[in-house]
């Protein structure tokens, strides 16, 4: 008997569960499915990557599957909140894999695409509800959806619902939900700010945390490199080049701090004959769509993102993690090596420093409470560089100039001012040959 048949959970969720080839349960469902299944309000302490996702959905379909209800016209009786339409679509598409053999309706909606067409999908009424708050409040004014039949609220990613300021919406939204529901409330990290969020939402709650507060992905091999910001991009495109050639990356993610940064990273790239694609708040909806089904199925190897955009997407095999910028603020370095090194892999994670980025490695390492372990740029970075297409080696003076990053007179970084730094001797992460003296990061199969 597997542990999810001991649970008593209904046979057609057995039935999906084995479709998806899931014989044991991750930590957090272990310690949560038992007590949602018994109606409790929760408070989860988890990132993704560790199966969240159905530790929620699993009971909540299971106890509305249990207790079956007409449908009521333009409302819901789960309503999940996410704050990315990338991760709402994840959370519905897995929603709908665990639902597929119960009659339960699952619909998504999210800003970006006409509400209209959404509106359409919620007349006659849904079973769940996955949403970003701010399209939900729009349909809730037009009438287009109620709220008053919610029976099962979930809130997930609180600490990002918080950063990007959704704050009012999310009370206006606790404010039309029925006091009788249950309430499942999750976030990455639990400062008082959010736990104060929480107490507007949740009873009583059981407290589940599968891995302390802002600990780093333990099959993560941490990676630093001391570089000036206008050599990033010629160190980025050979280390890709060469990973991906050698097999040794599969998949890899590049963070930058701006949009304008992300398009840029990418241009370089596919001028060096790397296939990427970015990801951000100023591409349409259909531009995302593409380029994560590109980089999920393969045919796009290098998405370049920024935070907003990536948190919470659910790819497997992303070997590495490239930091082309360090995030500001340190808890955002977690949820971003987070995307590697998922369902028991092992991944690594390389943060390009350049000077004036110190700081905010300083307080990376002191929240974490791990050391990147230093990797020299490579010997023969200069020739090697000096080798790739111009276009494909630093921002040309006219990109500079879009100045988007305003922390040093050139606009796109470049450090201490001091000019161009000659690199140091040696190697780094993803195999730039030899003379490596730092421990060699494994691939991420
Ligand atoms: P999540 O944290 O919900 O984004 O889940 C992370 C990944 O783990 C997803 O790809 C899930 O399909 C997978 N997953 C969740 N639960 C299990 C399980 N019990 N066994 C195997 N894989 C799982």
């Amino acid at each position: 008997m597997s542990y999810f048949e001991t649970l008593g959970l209904a046979e057609p969720l057995l039935r999906a569960l084995k479709a998806k080839d899931y014989s044991e349960p991750t930590p957090i469902q272990r310690q949560a499915i038992p007590a949602l299944l018994e109606g409790r309000d929760l408070l989860g302490i988890a990132q993704t990557g560790t199966g969240k996702t159905a530790a929620f959905s699993l009971p909540s379909l299971h106890r509305l599957a249990a207790n079956p209800v007409g449908r009521h016209p333009a409302s819901c009786r789960m309503l999940v909140l996410s704050p990315t339409r990338e991760l709402a679509a994840q959370i519905a598409e897995n929603m709908r894999a665990y639902a597929k053999f119960l009659d339960l309706s699952v619909q998504c909606i999210f800003g970006g695409v006409p509400a209209s067409k959404q509106a359409k999908k919620l007349v006659q009424g849904c079973d769940i509800l996955v949403a970003t708050p701010g399209r939900l409040l729009d349909l809730c004014d037009q009438r287009a959806l109620t709220l008053r039949n919610v029976e099962i609220f979930v809130l997930d990613e609180a600490d990002q619902m918080m950063d990007l300021g959704f704050i009012k919406p999310l009370t206006r939204i606790a404010n039309m939900l029925p006091d009788k529901r249950q309430s499942l409330f999750f976030s990455a990290t639990m400062p008082k700010a959010i736990a104060d969020l929480g107490k507007r939402f949740i009873k009583d709650p059981v407290r589940v945390e599968v891995a302390p507060q802002s600990t780093t992905a333990e099959r993560v091999e941490q990676y630093s490199t001391f570089i000036d910001q206008k050599e990033k991009q010629a160190l980025l495109t050979l280390s890709l080049k060469k990973g991906l050639e050698s097999g040794e990356i599969e998949r890899s993610l590049v963070f930058t701090r701006t949009k304008h940064g992300a398009d840029r990273v990418v241009r370089h790239l596919v001028a060096a004959g790397i296939n990427a694609a970015a990801i951000h708040g100023n591409k349409s909806q259909a531009q995302r769509t593409r380029a994560l089904d590109g980089f999920r199925d393969n045919r796009v190897p290098v998405l370049v993102a920024t935070d907003i955009a990536a948190r919470g997407i659910d790819v497997p095999g992303v070997s590495a993690v490239f930091n082309f910028e360090l995030p500001n603020v340190a808890e955002q370095y977690v949820h971003r090596i987070g995307r590697t090194a998922r369902a028991g892999r092992n991944g690594m994670a390389i943060s390009y420093v350049a000077p004036d980025e110190k700081p905010y490695l300083r307080d990376i390492e002191k929240l974490t409470g791990v050391r990147l372990t230093a990797v020299p740029i490579p010997e023969n970075f200069v020739t090697q560089a000096a080798a790739l297409p111009a276009a494909a080696r630093h921002p040309s003076g006219a990109e500079r100039a879009e100045g988007d990053r305003p922390r040093t007179r050139r606009g796109n970084g470049g450090g201490n001012g001091s000019g161009r730094r000659k690199p140091q001797a040696s190697a780094r992460p993803a195999g730039n040959g030899g003379g490596q003296r730092n421990r060699r990061p494994r691939a991420g199969a």
